[in-house]
């Protein structure tokens, strides 16, 4: 499954609901807010622009809170509409393999991404979807019932979002453990087969899709039940989450992590030190 990385911008409110209707109309007759912003999508490599609408809440939080405060029958100043932001959409409709891969090891390359978005888009490549999330995708600016193809998409403003919330998760003290087993972001199934791996997990069947999202959940899940314990690395550029082995209290992830922030003190403490010597020198 491969992915583009789209630039979007705000291009003014969502003008026809999806199912064709005027909004306007329609939302006043149900006294439902009017949310929609319509977004052009510029790909960062090719020229075909492409056209969407989200909800306001979909938008960076940056974005969504100084919309949320415009005018809905007004035009959106030409200000916002310079304002971009990343959004990944895949080539093809994402159809799961029926090949079987090692939640956890992505799971870990998960907790590993960072902001760059070719790294998040290498991810996406190697393990498929994030979540079951399409967006309407047009090829005119005024968004027709017919024209719109949905499209799965990532939005990396969520997975750094994302990224929090399952850390907490699996790291979670027990009391908050319990409230996770007992409110499970949906059902899974384990299915058992007559060779290696003996059980696997599959969403249930009112899951359509397999997702990278679902598959974390589940891995939680299991390590909740199985009662292992977790801890965020106490290096701040890290903060990936390791499973506790041993009685022996560890900070760090791996040794590369405990290598490296050994290495930050002793620059710290040297600081003051080569500061003094400078001074002497002068
Ligand atoms: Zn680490």
């Amino acid at each position: 499954m491969d992915w583009i990385v789209y630039d979007a911008t705000i291009s003014g409110w969502e003008k026809e609901h999806r199912g064709g209707i005027d909004p306007r109309a329609w939302f006043r007759k149900s006294s439902r807010p009017y949310t929609g912003v319509a977004l052009r999508l510029w790909p960062r490599l090719g020229k075909e622009a492409a056209f969407t609408s989200v909800n306001v809440d979909r938008l960076p939080p940056h974005l969504a809170k100084r919309c949320s405060k415009l005018d809905r029958n007004a035009a959106i100043p030409e200000w916002e509409k310079r304002d971009s932001f990343p959004i990944l959409l895949a080539t093809s409709s994402g159809r799961p393999s029926n090949e079987l891969a090692d939640p956890y090891e992505m799971r870990d390359e998960f907790f590993g991404l960072s902001c760059d978005l070719d790294q998040l888009t290498d991810f996406a490549r190697k393990w498929g979807r994030w979540d079951s999330n399409n967006l309407a995708i047009s090829q005119s600016e005024r968004i027709g019932v017919l024209d719109k193809k949905e499209t799965p998409c990532i939005f990396p403003h969520w997975i750094q979002h994302e990224q929090a919330k399952f850390r907490n998760a699996l790291c979670a003290a027990q009391e908050q453990q319990k409230q996770w087993l007992s409110h499970p972001e949906r059902t899974i199934l384990i299915v058992q087969r007559s060779q290696k791996p003996y059980f696997f997990v599959t969403a249930d069947s009112l899951t359509t899709l397999e997702s990278c999202r679902g598959a974390i959940a589940a891995t939680i899940t299991l390590d909740h039940l199985s009662r292992s314990q977790f801890r965020t690395c106490s290096r701040d550029k890290c903060k990936r989450p390791f499973k506790l082995e041993s009685e022996h209290d560890r900070k760090y992830c791996t040794r590369r992590c405990a290598h490296a922030e050994a290495q930050r003190a002793y620059r710290e403490s040297a600081k003051p030190e080569k500061a003094r010597k400078d001074r002497r020198a002068r």
